[in-house]
């Protein structure tokens, strides 16, 4: 990325109002004192990421940016530096804010918006699934939308960037020897009984919970799929205005997903409803798309009935519909 590692400082750039608050930085909204353009810059402060052990986090955030600087669909990462309290990453600014604005606004979106806003996602997560970063936390609040008014996914501190030569069975297999050579420490087969089911109360899991998918909550070999289970997450919300799998805590919304017990009301038509169902399965392998090859990845998605009358080539420099 030819700008990201240029010499820019604070002093570069005029702060303006705060856009918004994260649990361990805050972003403004800054001019550049050069060219006279507009970003949002996110500071953290050093001690307290370190305080609250965050620095993968924002290793993770850094490096899946950068690789991802000349993805369309996708925050730009412009530039960062530091002093000796902060960090500062300077991002494309989207005014426009998060696609949950609109959802929680309108209770839902009409379907023209709901096929289009998906499918502008559905190319943001083959740019970087292209380059072998799984997201792991697509969600309505995550998708911002640029003064065209046209989607920019955000936010890449749960990423996971997946070696050249991952393969997903070996690595499964890797963690099934694992838990078995576990399991087998003890001969009590009562308190190995007892731990597993805490664990399945106190699963640790990277994501938010509603949209969260059975095998990060399985403990599971990180798969690219999981983020075409959030995608199907997502287009459920966009037209019922609630995710699939709601309840009163994150327990019961796990409960829901394992089992994969949702409903759809009458909002949906079929088509939705088919390519919704075809990407939430258990089994990430099974999901639409997954079994795609890296050359033609997700056309099976792209030419599913419900995106018929997207123009997938040009969408960016299509007007999006109105929001409504
Ligand atoms: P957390 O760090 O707790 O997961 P977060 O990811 O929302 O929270 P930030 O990434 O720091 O934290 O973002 C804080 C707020 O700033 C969010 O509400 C987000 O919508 C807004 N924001 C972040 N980046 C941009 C941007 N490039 N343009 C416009 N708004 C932004």
């Amino acid at each position: 990325m030819e700008n990201t590692r240029s010499r820019k400082s604070p002093e570069d750039f005029q702060f303006g109002r705060v856009i918004g608050e994260g649990s361990f930085s805050t972003v403004y909204l800054a001019k550049e004192v050069e060219s006279g353009k507009e970003f949002a810059i996110k500071v953290c402060d050093k001690d307290h990421i370190i305080r609250e052990k965050k620095q993968e986090y924002i290793k993770r955030e850094k490096s899946a940016l950068h690789l991802l600087s000349n993805s369309q669909g996708i925050i730009r990462l412009a530039y960062t530096f530091q002093d000796r309290s902060k960090l500062y990453f300077v991002l494309t600014y989207a005014p426009n804010g998060e696609l949950l604005k609109y959802i929680n606004k309108l209770g839902s979106l009409s379907i023209e918006c709901v096929r289009f806003y998906s499918a502008e996602l559905l190319r943001a997560i083959e740019e970087m699934h292209k380059k072998n970063i799984i997201h792991r936390d697509l969600k309505p609040e995550n998708l911002l939308l640029n003064r065209d008014m046209h989607l920019l996914l955000a936010d890449f501190g749960s990423s996971k960037i997946l070696p050249e030569d991952y393969d997903y069975d070996i690595a499964q297999d890797e963690i099934e020897r694992n838990r078995e050579e576990k399991a087998n420490e003890s001969d009590d087969s009562n308190d190995i009984r007892l731990r597993n089911s805490r664990l399945v109360r106190r699963v640790s899991f990277v994501g938010t919970a509603q949209y969260v998918s059975p095998e990060v909550l399985n403990g599971d070999a990180p798969h690219l799929s999981t983020d075409l289970w959030a995608f199907g997450c997502i287009i459920y919300q966009m037209i019922s205005g609630v995710p699939p799998f709601r309840g009163a805590s994150d327990y019961l919304i796990f409960q829901k997903i394992k089992n994969l017990d949702f409903k759809f009301s009458d909002d949906f038509e079929e088509q939705a409803k088919d390519l919704i169902t075809k990407l939430l399965r258990i089994r990430p392998k099974e999901r639409l798309g997954a079994n795609d090859s890296d050359e033609i990845r997700y056309h099976s998605i792209r030419s599913h009935p419900f995106f018929e009358g997207i123009v997938w080539n040009d969408i960016y420099k299509q007007k999006p519909p109105e929001i409504k």
